[in-house]
């Protein structure tokens, strides 16, 4: 399977889950068969919340960050990037892929199961930092 239909199956269920503002059976099976363990792991984020929306004021920027287990990871969903390892070495192997940190947020986002943290523009910078910091 090519990245490319990955990201356009996914966003396909996105737009349907958004517009019927849950997963159906149908996009559970669908997700699990195109994800397999990956979309365990997102459903298993979703479902202890740990999918943030950090916005800083005034600016206004947002910043996506899914809790791991070990650590906080980074993601630029616009840029389908995140700074996790898996999403790292697959890109330098030319693998696919969606790492299950994108594939939840960009559930999340569709179906508004995230949590919005506001900061301060003060603190941009060194969260970002700490977020950076463990990127291999
Ligand atoms: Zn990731």
């Amino acid at each position: 399977m090519s990245e490319n239909s990955e990201i356009e199956t996914l966003n396909a269920i996105c737009r349907e889950a958004k517009s019927e503002g849950k997963l159906s059976g149908k996009n559970l099976t669908d997700l699990y068969e195109l994800f397999g363990q990956r979309f365990t792991k997102a459903l298993e984020a979703l479902k202890e919340n740990r999918v943030k929306k950090y916005v800083f004021k005034p600016s206004g920027r947002t910043v996506w960050i899914v809790v791991g287990r070990e650590r906080d990871y980074l993601l630029m969903p616009e840029a389908e990037f995140c700074t996790c390892d898996d999403f790292y070495f697959r890109v330098l192997d030319c693998k696919v892929h969606l790492c299950y940190h994108l594939i939840a947020q960009k559930i999340a986002r569709n179906l508004g199961w995230f949590k919005t943290i506001e900061e301060t523009d003060e603190l941009y910078a060194s969260l970002m930092e700490e977020w950076k910091k463990a990127t291999p």
